[in-house]
């Protein structure tokens, strides 16, 4: 399998995370880079570095101010004096009006929905190379590849048009997505990070040309809570279009496999002519988040009964993070996924 990946994406380097009110080391680490490329080669992946396809294909899914933000806030925020070193918000507003703050911290707080997306100097150019990496996973499907692995890091499926959030800035999945429609496929986003892809609901929320399907921890007590629940169907006229599958705590492999049915039933209704896998290997038993017990053989069965289905598939790395079974898991998937 076609495998894409650039060096620029190692440019993120973050080092702020807070959970449970504590400062603690960052889990979305460059480190996962050489895990992760090494899984892929274990699976017989061969890596190239993507094109340039430029801002557009990006700006079609993110919003100007948005994006301006994430270029440049790095530098203004650096001019406040006595600022940390990496752009994180003190500020959350739940409901935002039509007047946009021009301050940093200001702006910060209104593109960045938690404390787990810093931005430092490098996020803006990892962030961008990460999208290029997904429109290089497009381009060879597009191509004619039954699927790709697109090694994206950062990860995108938390980010919404204009907000980050949860290790997340540009939203590649949907970035891939968008492209795929816009060269006339019928894309559906199968989601299986075992957090909810709430930035993915949420940009296609109101369409019924892009299919929306998560399976994911309950967010009645999982990241990321407000989003994620089944009665999250869609709205106008993408009602119908957005499918959310919320599963308990300490899922299975047998519990995902069938809930993966559904999924995979509803995607042949749609009749998607075309895949993106968000692949989040987080779902593993080991992982730090703790969120499913699905096994690294349990990642090949999974690949298996998607690579059924006969869509090709953009597939996307989103969450996994470090464990001693981090890169088998992906070993696991993509190997799976051939067979
Ligand atoms: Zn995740």
């Amino acid at each position: 399998m076609k495998a894409i990946f650039d060096d620029r994406q190692r440019a993120h380097d973050p080092r702020n995370f807070m959970a449970n009110g504590q400062p603690l080391p960052n889990p979305e680490q460059p480190r996962r880079i050489e895990v992760l490329s090494d899984g892929a080669r274990a699976a017989g992946c061969a890596f190239e570095a993507p094109r340039d396809h430029g801002t557009g294909p990006i700006a079609a899914i993110h919003s100007p101010e948005y994006l301006t933000f994430l270029s440049t806030i790095h530098a203004r925020w650096s001019r406040i004096e006595g600022a940390s070193d990496e752009v994180i918000p003190n500020i959350h507003p739940d409901r935002r009006t039509a007047s946009y703050p021009r301050s940093a911290a200001g702006q910060a707080g209104f593109h960045q929905a938690d404390t787990a997306c810093p931005i430092a100097a490098g996020t803006w150019e990892a962030a961008y190379w990460s999208a290029q990496t997904a429109l290089g996973g497009v381009d060879a499907v597009l191509g004619g590849e039954r699927a790709a692995y697109a090694l994206c890091r950062p990860p995108g499926h938390h980010a919404f048009g204009d907000l980050a959030g949860g290790f997340c800035f540009l939203n590649n999945s949907a970035i891939a997505a968008e492209t795929l429609s816009k060269a006339g496929r019928r894309p559906a986003i199968l989601d299986i990070d075992v957090h909810h892809g709430n930035g993915t609901q949420g940009i296609f929320y109101h369409r019924r040309d892009v299919l929306t399907v998560s399976i994911h921890a309950d967010p009645i007590r999982f990241y990321p809570f407000f989003w994620g629940h089944a009665d999250e169907r869609g709205a106008g006229e993408g009602l119908g279009y957005n499918l959310n599958l919320p599963m308990p705590r300490g899922t299975t492999d047998a519990q995902f496999l069938e809930v993966l049915t559904t999924a995979l039933a509803r995607i042949e209704m749609f009749g998607a002519d075309v895949l993106v896998v968000a692949l989040g290997l987080d779902a593993h038993e080991n992982d730090p988040f703790q969120g499913f017990k699905v096994t690294t053989p349990g990642f090949a069965r999974i690949a298996q009964a998607i690579a059924a289905t006969g869509l090709p598939s953009v597939i996307v790395q989103e969450g996994g993070y470090l464990s001693d079974d981090l890169g088998a898991n992906l070993t696991s998937f993509l190997s799976g996924y051939r067979t």
